[in-house]
């Protein structure tokens, strides 16, 4: 990391309302910042001299992003560049007397990168590289992923207490792109469509413009209503505010999330001592994905079942099962007098019902869920074994019964991994863990709103607008770690 960068001249920040100017700021004192700089060529140093360093280019293009436009960033660096000047030439940046404006930053990019890397997405797989790298120190320092005070150990109930800081959280968001058309643009011109929220109702522009360019771009992605860039945001978070780090991020072509998804955490994990961890996804996990994640990554996977959300078993309990249910299988438990006390069960929504028969014209009844009462881990030659404990409390042996089941295994037909959640929806732990994700949401919802400034994508394409968000990962983790992960900020004044 970058030692030569002196100490911010800044008293302190109020990270709950940052100004524009001092989350650049913050940028430019980041030492990821640097080591990302660090990883593009050199400017300037054969032909004629550039206005300022890699650094500085790279400056100008965060600056597109926190300012959320060209113009809009164009205009702010004018109208502070004194402030500029002294805030690039802190962080041994060089800045020119007269203001830096988007077009340097286009310049540096479609030119400068190409002509260096090839093409755009190629400089942002080294910029992704650089940064998946620097994000794991920078969680690191945030006390996250690689917990002191928890240890799985020995305690059999271990996998229901993984803290938060051990929950890995994936979720893709939606740019629309750049020339899309909106509710709003659809109201004018229509006057229909009252609906203007994001999703459901966009339509396309597959129009010409005036000047005859068409105006989707190329590489947009579709699926569905969703039209635009897909990407996939892997991060981890504490329980502090903002006490968040941007793992990874991953373009999703058409949208097909879970597999870039998969990716994103082998790398990871290739990466990582063997923690004890969790992953949290809010999408379709199916039971191939559970299995694949648990077995050859360690990782326990909660999510809600396919097809309920996590407080639908409530409605099941004490309802009759209907005989055309495919679900229903025998489960044995061993007394404690060594007798045998089959149940028959339901496999639904995510849990096991145990059943019993009613008077009512021999059909079956739903009783409670059985109780998830341990997660267990078995690790032999890199890849995972699970097992879960499920009771109930007998009312013919008197006793409470226990039945150890492999959650990645097929019950008579029925993938275990797929409909039966590790940790239950009825479970007290469930809520505190699969919440996580809405974590994953806010942060979508905070690039988005602050850094990004819109759902729409700034730039013309897909890898255009990829190096945005890779500004925007950079920014939102720069944050982050000047709020609690260095100590140089925490050791200042009024902190
Ligand atoms: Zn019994």
């Amino acid at each position: 990391m970058n030692t030569a960068i002196r100490p911010l001249p800044m008293r302190s920040y109020h990270f709950d309302n940052l100004a524009h100017i001092e989350r650049l700021e913050i940028v430019v004192n980041d030492p990821v910042f640097h080591l990302l700089a660090a990883q593009l060529p050199p400017i300037g140093t054969t032909t004629k001299p550039a206005a300022t360093s890699t650094a500085g280019f790279l400056f100008v293009g965060v600056a597109t992003v926190v300012y959320g436009g060209d113009d809009r960033a164009t205009a702010e660096l004018r109208a502070h560049w004194t402030s500029f000047i002294r805030i690039l030439r802190n962080a041994g940046i060089p800045a020119p007397s007269q203001p830096l404006t988007a077009q340097h930053f286009r310049d540096f990019r479609d030119k400068f990168l190409v002509r260096k890397f090839g093409s755009v997405a190629a400089a942002n797989d080294v910029l992704k590289a650089a940064l998946r790298a620097a994000a794991l120190g920078q969680a690191r320092d945030l006390g996250l992923l690689h917990g002191h005070d928890w240890t799985v150990a020995d305690s059999t109930n271990g996998w229901f207490d993984v803290p938060r800081e051990r929950v890995l959280i994936a979720d893709g968001t939606w740019f629309y792109e750049m020339y899309e058309k909106t509710p709003p643009d659809m109201n004018q011109r229509k006057k229909k469509r009252k609906n203007k929220r994001a999703g459901s109702k966009r339509q396309i522009r597959l129009t010409r413009s005036k000047v005859g360019v068409r105006r989707t771009t190329p590489d947009a992605d579709y699926q569905g209503k969703a039209h635009g860039y897909s990407h996939a945001i892997l991060s981890v978070r504490g329980d502090d505010r903002h006490r968040s780090i941007v793992l990874d991020l991953a373009r999703c072509p058409k949208g097909h999330e879970m597999g870039v998804v998969t990716e994103s955490l082998v790398r990871l994990r290739n990466r990582l001592p063997n923690e004890d961890m969790a992953f949290v996804y809010d999408g379709a996990m199916r039971g191939k994905h559970h299995k694949q994640l648990r077995e050859e990554l360690g990782l326990l996977t909660i999510n809600e079942a396919p097809g309920h959300d996590g407080r639908a078993y409530r409605q099941y309990e004490g309802t009759q099962v209907p005989k055309s249910s495919t679900r229903l299988r025998d489960l044995a438990f061993t007394t404690s007098s060594g007798e045998t006390c089959m149940q028959r069960v339901e496999v639904l929504a995510g849990q096991m019902f145990r059943t019993e028969a009613s008077a009512l014209r021999g059909r079956r009844q739903r009783q409670q869920p059985l109780d998830h009462v341990a997660v267990r881990r078995f690790e032999s030659d890199g890849t995972y074994r699970w097992e879960v404990d499920v009771e109930f409390t007998c009312t013919t042996h008197h006793e409470v019964h226990r039945a150890t089941i492999d959650p990645n295994a097929t019950m008579g037909g029925i993938a275990l991994a797929e409909q039966l959640c590790a940790v239950p929806p009825n479970h007290e732990r469930f809520r505190a863990l699969y919440g996580v994700r809405n974590f994953a949401e806010s942060l979508n919802q905070y690039l988005k709103g602050t850094i990004m400034h819109t759902e729409r994508a700034r730039s013309t394409n897909g890898h255009r607008h990829e190096l945005d968000l890779i500004f925007a990962m950079l920014t939102s983790n720069a944050i982050a770690w000047a709020e609690h992960g260095s100590s140089r900020y925490a050791a200042l004044p009024g902190r």
